[in-house]
């Protein structure tokens, strides 16, 4: 994943690509770089780091141009240095190009390639990609827009590339297969990017481009072609999003500002859909649907990341509420293999984005086989809102930070919701229980608000783990999930190595680990697991090992044996059933 930003039109490109840049970090955030196009020709500038280091390396440097294009990587193919930053630039030094995603036939191209005589500055599969295209292009005598559509044709993998080029002044050419990309159509001048927000602040008029779909993006025109050269009329879509959900509201970082956005976000998510008073759940897409999710055999979730650990707390929640068995797939792994799909079975894909490369492939792929497919998403209009049969969106704002927060409870919330619905019309679940559920779900946001009064308190408790190099996550049954959440959450943000585990299963290799080093995060509500997981916690201690617990309020036991604890409310009977 990576951001890509592109600006042709009156107005100075780069500070607009330089603040594009900044909100879509969040995608990538290893180097970043920018191409300008002005009236001293193509300059490329490009550096390890991220977007402010950049800043800091162009300043007194030439940055006039109405036309430009901008990258910030993660990288794939060659580790994060200034020579394998994008944008990258082509053997004659006439074009210049930035890629979002992966060239998996690329070391055949790089081949053909060096066999012809080239050779590549950097190891990026990008830099063989736009060789290859320019390649074509002196051979055929074509423009570059006809090299771009044939060299694709050629291309294995998934891409959004943006190309400039030196004698087209006013001209990004763009395509995409797999990744995204949004067009922001202004008076005069257009705006591209991998998500909307670069353009929020000058138009709210946007074009999702399709796979296949090749831009020529033009200050005053906006052509769109499929890869057979015939044009496509561009679908235009409002935005509805405003410029405040995407800055960071007097908070350190967006990651930080979305956590405490949660009390906002479910209640958004909960709103209108669940009425307590009459005991009613609305979710148009769920009731669309209801006879094949009532009559499915199967449920199989698959997502990746965060997102998968929502389907796995969803698989608890839909076998005990709705009894359907549910099997819970990484996209990634089942994409290639050759997974058994029966009629009538039902795909729950869940994805932040709605982008997910890998998730997308695998739905693509099921509904080929027969399969009733419902998206998951937050991101409104996203590929798999379009490609689903029935979905319900998360509403919880744009997620900016790069580790999945808010998002995740919302998509807690949606499967909770789907659930109890299922049930009452399945008659899983009595009347009694279904109408506790439901109060207690719209309580949510309150609690989740005055647990986060307390977060103070975990800053203590980090500051006293901080240097810890390891950490192991435990929890039993719904909880098992949200440890491996929580581990997930450490390692991608403090890089600090950690495990999640059920907590019975350590006795069978991971206590091996456990010694007066080891900080041991136990999720421990008090129910019916409790007795269970205090027994777990004695065998860490014995180990000497260091426990820190997220107990229920009240609880008496645990904080006599744990080293530190952090209170939250008693949350809904659904948690605490087995
Ligand atoms: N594969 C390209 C590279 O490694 C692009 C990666 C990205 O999407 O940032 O440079």
């Amino acid at each position: 994943m990576c951001g890509i930003v592109g600006y042709t039109g009156p107005k100075k490109a780069y500070p607009i690509i330089i603040k594009g840049l900044k909100r879509l970090e969040y995608r990538g955030y290893d180097s970043t770089g920018v191409a300008l196009l002005g009236n001293s020709g193509l300059k490329v500038y490009k550096k390890k780091g991220r977007v402010a280091d950049l800043e800091d390396y162009i300043v007194g440097k030439n940055v006039q141009a109405n036309t430009g294009i901008g990258h910030t990587r993660w990288a794939t193919h060659g580790e994060p240095s200034d020579i394998n930053a994008h944008p990258h630039s082509s053997a004659s030094g006439k074009l210049a190009m930035i890629h979002n995603g992966i060239i998996e036939n690329y070391a055949q191209l790089k081949q053909e390639l060096t066999n012809k005589g080239y050779t590549f500055k950097s190891e990026t599969d990008t830099e063989v990609l736009l060789n290859f295209i320019e390649d074509i292009k002196n051979n055929n005598n074509c423009n570059l827009e006809e090299a771009v559509r044939i060299a694709l044709k050629r291309v294995t993998g998934a891409y959004v590339i943006l190309l400039i080029e030196e004698d087209k002044p006013d001209t990004i050419i763009a395509a995409r297969k797999g990744s995204p990309l949004v067009i922001g159509i202004g008076k005069g001048e257009h705006f591209l990017g991998s998500d909307a927000s670069p353009m929020l602040e000058y138009t709210k008029e946007v074009v999702y481009v399709n796979d296949y779909e090749l831009a020529i993006v033009k200050p005053d025109e906006l052509i769109l072609k499929n890869l057979g050269n015939e044009k496509i009329t561009p679908f235009v879509t409002k935005l509805d999003l405003e410029l405040a959900a995407i800055e960071k509201g007097g908070y350190d970082h967006f990651m930080l500002k979305e956590i405490f956005e949660q009390p906002s976000t479910i209640y958004d998510c909960l709103r209108g859909r669940l009425d307590a008073a009459n005991g009613t759940i609305t979710m148009s897409g769920v009731m669309d649907n209801m006879e094949q999710l009532k009559a499915a055999k199967r449920i199989i979730i698959v997502a990746c990341g965060t997102s998968w650990h929502a389907g796995l707390v969803a698989e608890y929640i839909f076998e005990e509420l709705c009894r359907t068995p549910v099997e819970v797939e990484y996209a990634s792994e089942f994409r290639y293999r050759n997974p058994i799909i029966n009629k009538g079975d039902v795909i729950i894909a869940i994805s932040q984005s709605g982008e997910t490369a890998d998730t997308l492939v695998a739905i693509e792929k099921a509904k080929e086989q027969g399969a009733i497919i419902f998206g998951i998403v937050n991101v409104v209009g996203s590929s798999i809102a379009r490609i689903s049969c029935g979905g319900a969106y998360t509403h919880a704002g744009p997620e900016i930070g790069v580790a999945s927060t808010k998002a995740f409870t919302g998509q807690l919330a949606v499967l909770i919701m789907m659930a109890l619905k299922i049930a009452k019309e399945k008659g899983t679940i009595t009347i009694e229980r279904y109408q506790s559920l439901l109060v207690e779900l719209e309580q949510v946001p309150d609690k989740v608000a005055s647990l986060l009064k307390n977060a103070d308190q975990l800053k203590i408790i980090a500051e006293k783990y901080k240097g810890a190099t390891d950490a192991l996550y435990l929890g039993r049954g719904y909880n098992f999930p949200i440890a491996l959440e929580g581990a997930l959450k450490l390692k991608e943000i403090s890089y600090i190595h950690a495990e999640g585990y059920p907590a019975a299963e350590m006795k069978h290799g991971p206590i091996a680990l456990v010694d007066e080093n080891l900080p041991v995060i136990f999720v421990a509500t008090k129910d019916s697991y409790h007795e269970k997981i205090i027994s777990n916690i004695q065998e860490i201690k014995a180990r000497k090992g260091m426990v820190i617990a997220i107990i229920t309020e009240g609880d008496e036991a645990i904080p006599a044996l744990a080293n530190d604890v952090f209170l939250y409310p008693m949350l809904m009977k659904l948690l605490h059933h087995c």
